[in-house]
């Protein structure tokens, strides 16, 4: 029997948490809802982290809503700065850091993802910064005023959206990856390179093909030494290589756990009553930390939380890289995918089809002008879930 009076107790209020609040409230306007938060608990949209500098965004102005409005709009109750300290799934209550507990009718775990730290010698590796939330923001723009030299570790998504973005400051930023080329996960080799040299052209320096190995304090800045056996100066580190599911409190809890916290189609994880989505979720083998799969989670979930079981699908799901300097879309092929890449472009731009060896198209990239015939190639992928 479900107990009606109990609350379904949502961990974590980022875009999986809140949105999740917001469809449970479409479907039920009664039943009580608590959201918890390690942070100050504001509604903001965690992709603008990275385009936030052109934008003349600061951690303030990036808050959409105050947890208080939050509160309000979802009729919830949010405990804000509040760290889940372990939960009972048997017992089906949650413990906090303060010492209370709330016992809970459904659990749904939505708490993120940790950035990964780069295992660095040298007495600067403490000072490297990552940006994966506003208050991380907040300390990373205090530190702009005054830089020139700035090294992000990582030339994936988020590394080059950050290095696009703070051209908008004036900053030239070095990039570093061991990969040959920038986004090397997303794109084959040709749009790799494509991408690499509009970015360059706008002002990004790349350092492919190597990595920082130490990071040690100079008297005006950092100096890294790289494992081709070059020094870098620079007047600040940031990290972007990449993020790992939050999963430690569901694996004290004793439940499943692999790359993220195993859940099934209904977003079920191993113990009953308890739920996890975004970032830290993965999703029938899947673990895609984008706002999209997202949305199809908040759905499917609100549907089975108000009686109606509902298995989560995902469409086709391409990726908008927000890199002015070398607009860019991409739609990877799902891991383990045969076929091969076809590109064609010039100066313009440059298309790059991952095609089966039955013909059909499994993946693709898209830059520059090319970028037109996104919906016309999105509409030709089988779903990423079907
Ligand atoms: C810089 C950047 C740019 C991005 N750009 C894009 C983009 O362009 N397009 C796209 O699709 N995706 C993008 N993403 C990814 C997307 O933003 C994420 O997939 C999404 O925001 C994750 O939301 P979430 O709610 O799962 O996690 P989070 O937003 O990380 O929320 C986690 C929540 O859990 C709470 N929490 C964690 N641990 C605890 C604890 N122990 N106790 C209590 N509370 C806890 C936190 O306080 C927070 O409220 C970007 C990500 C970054 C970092």
């Amino acid at each position: 029997m479900p107990h009606p009076d109990l609350p379904i107790l949502i961990l974590g209020t980022g875009l999986a948490g809140y949105n999740l609040g917001r469809e449970i409230r479409k479907l039920d306007k009664t039943v009580p809802l608590v959201l918890v938060s390690r942070d100050a608990a504001p509604f903001y949209s965690k992709p603008m982290l990275s385009n936030a500098l052109a934008g003349g965004k600061t951690a303030e102005s990036l808050v959409m809503k105050s947890a208080d409005r939050m509160a309000e709009e979802l009729g919830a109750r949010i405990l804000a700065h509040t760290q889940v300290a372990s939960i009972d799934t048997t017992a089906r209550q949650v413990s906090f850091s303060n010492g209370e507990q709330l016992a809970y009718r459904d659990l749904v775990l939505a708490v993120g993802a940790d950035p990964i730290r780069l295992p660095l010698d040298g007495d600067g590796a403490a000072d490297v910064l990552s940006v994966n939330d506003l208050d991380d923001f907040a300390r990373f723009s205090a530190r702009l005023d005054g830089v020139q030299r700035i090294a992000i570790l990582g030339g994936g998504l988020i590394g080059c959206e950050f290095a696009n973005d703070l051209l908008a400051r004036g900053i030239a930023p070095t990039v570093l990856d061991p990969a040959p080329w920038p986004l090397g996960r997303l794109l084959p080799e040709a749009a790799g390179h494509w991408f690499q040299q509009r970015l360059e052209a706008a002002g990004v320096r790349f350092r492919m093909g190597t990595a920082a190995r130490s990071v040690a304090r100079q008297t005006d800045g950092y100096r890294l030494e790289l494992d081709d056996g070059s020094q870098l100066d620079v007047d600040l580190v940031l990290s972007a290589v990449g993020l790992r599911p939050r999963t430690d409190i569901a694996a004290t809890a004793g439940l499943a756990t692999q790359r993220g916290i195993v859940v099934d189609r209904r977003l079920a994880a191993s113990a009953p009553h308890v739920y996890a989505i975004g970032d830290c979720a993965e999703v029938d083998g899947l673990s895609l930390p984008f706002v999209m799969p997202i949305m199809q989670q908040v759905r499917a979930l609100a549907q089975t939380l108000a009686g109606t079981p509902t298995d989560v699908r995902y469409p086709p799901m391409p990726v908008l890289v927000k890199t002015p300097a070398a607009p860019t879309v991409v739609a990877p092929p799902a891991a383990g995918t045969e076929g091969t890449w076809q590109v064609n472009g010039d100066s313009d731009g440059l298309a790059a089809r991952f095609i089966a060896p039955d013909g059909s198209l499994r993946g693709f990239a898209v830059l520059g002008s090319a970028t037109a015939g996104k919906q016309a190639l999105t509409a030709q992928l089988p779903p990423t879930l079907g």
